[in-house]
């Protein structure tokens, strides 16, 4: 019988600490944040910041005070409507809030870093030309299918030029 553990039961319509493994962190893209009426712990009525995420099986978060400086941050403005595809780091830390204490779910004051690998030669994507790795990936994929360091993009990018520059002579070969 599988049994139910008592964080199941934890704010089902929000994400809490109880979605989170020990020492959990998740990366998540904010898709919109906006004033909203919810019901909080306890059963209270109240009326905040909602952030919702892009990734489908995170459920949205009531971001309080702390947590929205921290949007703030590193989405490097202040105002909501900036904040849509900002990629942000979630992890738990147990808070002391109104006389109890518990984990809570907290934004990470910088930028998930992430790694990205190329396709090509299996090395680590670096940023470059004022690109992060994420961006180069998602260029690289889709201009030639694959996810590709700088480096193996040139290579690419030469060997497509070069094929191209052979194609005239194809079609002229009448034989
Ligand atoms: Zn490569």
């Amino acid at each position: 019988m599988s049994k139910t553990h008592w964080k199941k039961f934890q704010n089902p319509d929000y994400i809490g600490a109880y979605a989170f493994d020990e020492g959990e962190e998740k990366v998540v893209t904010i898709d919109y944040a906006q004033k909203e009426k919810y019901t909080g712990n306890g059963g209270k009525k109240d009326e905040g910041l909602v952030v919702h995420f892009a990734e489908k099986d995170v459920k949205p978060m009531i971001a309080n005070s702390t947590n929205s400086k921290r949007i703030e941050k590193v989405a490097g403005s202040p105002y909501v409507e900036d904040w849509h595809g900002v990629r942000i780091q979630l992890y738990t830390e147990v808070v002391t809030a109104f006389g109890e204490t518990g984990p809570a779910v907290r934004v990470r004051d910088f930028a998930p870093k992430e790694e990205f690998y190329c396709d090509d030669c299996g090395a680590a994507i670096k940023a470059s030309d004022g690109k992060s790795p994420r961006q180069i990936a998602a260029s690289t994929k889709k201009r030639y299918g694959v996810e590709l360091c700088a480096n193996c993009a040139t290579k690419r990018f030469e060997a497509k030029k070069a094929e191209e520059a052979e194609e005239p002579v194809n079609e002229n070969d009448e034989d």
